[in-house]
């Protein structure tokens, strides 16, 4: 018995949309892992490689329905969210919604991250910061601050949409599932009728794991300043609760350290730490990603979301085995410095796998996004390696018209 795997990466621009199709011992089942864009850099309207996703999955429909088993959404920021919010998704009819459990109002160990509040409240000492000002003469890193706190705060449609909720809905009301469940984490969830698995890697429920915000030096490939015309990346240690501490506190300079005895939130005037805060939290919303590997008879996917250093690490120590002979890798976070471990590409990742790259250009980091490196190291590993953007044809890998997806096909047992 033989199966294939076809994961279809959507060229949406600087964002995640992957239509994976699982067909084996007879059975077909087919899971979206996100659909959105970061609204600074947009390959074309989301909207369009919605419709494209929607036609696609009509076409292999028998009855002409769009359907689909599952549909992911890793992790709350808008460039894996937003297309959500286009009204076509009403067509199509959905199994189930997973989401990481820090999507549950209900779930006590969410509630206590406060992302979306700590969002707001950004916004609103942004908007106070540029009280008057045109949008071009906004200082840079206040430009930046406010696009990330901009992509924390996501898609309300489109999570109204997933969550079923304020009119927003499928074709069906699929049940939400909120991963990992808290009373059995480790247990992967069986696919009906393909002979698959999924399992859940992270968000880890371990707050202090949660709170590795970002990689120690010798763990990424980290001269990149992506965000950061800081000294240091933890700046913004006194914003927030103690989810956004930084780990080692000694990284700090001193004239920080005494800052971060004094200020508060509600003071925070100064663009730096506004900009420091801005990406503390884009990091620690990333690192609340679901983590899945899709294992279909032996053939494993790995999709980390946006998960950084935390949950990586958290990973390489206990699941080792499971991400190693990957056969495929979908890069993490459009290829920056700290969401693929160097370890992981030089010592674990077995050579000879498929990495797609769901990159766009957003001007702000084109000398940084993806990271060189990254790719050199992908490269020298014999990997096959697509980028959304520059999409090359090869064994196994299709491109479609226009360059709108391209596609990995993978055998199985
Ligand atoms: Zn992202």
């Amino acid at each position: 018995m033989t199966g294939t795997v076809h994961v279809r990466m959507y060229n949406v621009g600087f964002g995640d949309a992957f239509l994976v199709t699982v067909s084996r011992a007879g059975g077909t089942w087919r899971m979206l892992v996100d659909c959105g864009v970061h609204n600074q850099g947009q390959a074309r309207p989301i909207r369009d490689s919605v419709r494209a996703i929607i036609a696609d999955l009509r076409a292999a429909s028998a009855d002409g329905v769009p359907r689909l088993d599952v549909v992911v959404a890793t992790h709350r920021h808008a460039d894996h969210v937003s297309g959500f919010a286009v009204d076509d998704w009403e067509e199509v009819e959905v199994g189930e919604v997973w989401l990481p459990y820090v999507a549950d109002d209900d779930d006590p160990d969410a509630q206590a991250l406060r992302h979306p509040e700590a969002a707001h409240r950004l916004l609103g000492l942004i908007g106070r910061r540029t009280h008057g000002m045109a949008a071009d003469e906004w200082p840079a890193e206040i430009a930046a601050a406010h696009a990330f706190a901009l992509n924390s705060l996501g898609n309300a449609h489109a999570m109204d949409r997933l969550l079923a909720r304020n009119g927003q809905h499928f074709a069906t009301t699929p049940p939400v599932r909120f991963l990992p469940e808290k009373a059995d984490p480790d247990n992967p969830i069986e696919l009906p009728g393909v002979g698959a698995a999924v399992h859940v890697l992270g968000p880890t429920r371990d707050a202090r794991q949660l709170r590795r915000m970002s990689p120690p030096t010798h763990a990424g490939w980290l001269d990149l300043a992506l965000d950061v015309p800081l000294p240091d990346d933890g700046a913004a240690t006194p914003l927030f609760d103690p989810i956004f501490e930084v780990a080692d506190p000694s990284r700090l300079p001193a004239s920080l350290e005494q800052t971060r005895r004094s200020l508060r939130l509600h003071q925070l005037t100064n663009d730096a730490g506004l900009l420091a805060a801005a990406s503390i939290l884009e990091r620690a919303v990333n690192n609340t990603s679901l983590f899945l590997v899709l294992d279909v008879a032996g053939t494993r996917l790995v999709f980390p979301g946006d998960a950084q250093y935390g949950p990586w690490e958290h990973v390489l120590a206990t699941k080792r085995a499971l991400i190693a002979d990957a056969a495929f890798y979908k890069v993490g976070h459009h290829g920056s410095h700290n969401a693929t471990p160097k370890e992981f590409v030089e010592d674990v990742w077995r050579e000879g796998g498929h990495a797609m790259v769901p990159y766009g250009l957003v001007e702000r980091w084109k000398d940084t996004i993806p990271k060189r490196e990254l790719l050199e190291a992908l490269h020298t590993h014999r990997h096959n390696v697509t980028r959304a953007d520059a999409p090359q044809a090869g064994p196994d890998v299709t491109v479609g018209e226009d360059g709108l997806w391209s596609e990995v096909v993978l055998t199985t047992r």
